[in-house]
C-alpha cells in the first residue's frame, strides 16, 4: 500500500485538525503524530526509513487516518450505503471539506437534493 503523499502532506499541514482528533485522548502528542509525518513526506512515504517508535505512531495514528477511514453516512456509520469505509481518491477531499462519507453515501445525498429541488 503506497502512501497517499498529498493526503499526508494535508494531514500534517492544514488539516491537521484531524490530527489531533484522532490523538486526543490518548497520551501521545499532535506534534509527535505531525512529526512522524513530516519525517515520512521528507522520505516520500518509505516506511523504512521509521524507528520503531515511530512505526507505532505510525500504525496507531497515521494508518487509519489514511487508509482505513470510516463512512459517517448519512446519520452515522450505520446508515452508510456503502462497504463502510471511504474511498482512497475521496480521503482528501473529505478531510478538506469535513464530509466523511463514500462514494455511494455522497451520490445518494446529491439524488435527494436533486429531487427536493426538482
Ligand atoms: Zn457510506
Amino acid at each position: 500500500m503506497n502512501i497517499d503523499l498529498d493526503l499526508l502532506a494535508y494531514l500534517a499541514g492544514k488539516g491537521v485538525r484531524h490530527l489531533e482528533a484522532s490523538v486526543a485522548g490518548t497520551s501521545y502528542l499532535p506534534r509527535t503524530v505531525r512529526g512522524v509525518g513530516l519525517f515520512l513526506l521528507d522520505r516520500d512515504g518509505n516506511l523504512g526509513v521509521l524507528t520503531a517508535k515511530q512505526q507505532v505512531t505510525y500504525e496507531k495514528f497515521l494508518k487509519p487516518l489514511l487508509f482505513d477511514v470510516p463512512c459517517r453516512g448519512e446519520t452515522g456509520p450505520e446508515s452508510c450505503r456503502g462497504n463502510g469505509l471511504i474511498e482512497p481518491d475521496l480521503l482528501l477531499q473529505g478531510f478538506r471539506e469535513d464530509d466523511l462519507r463514500c462514494r455511494e453515501c455522497r451520490t445518494a445525498r446529491v439524488e435527494l437534493n436533486t429531487k427536493k429541488e426538482g
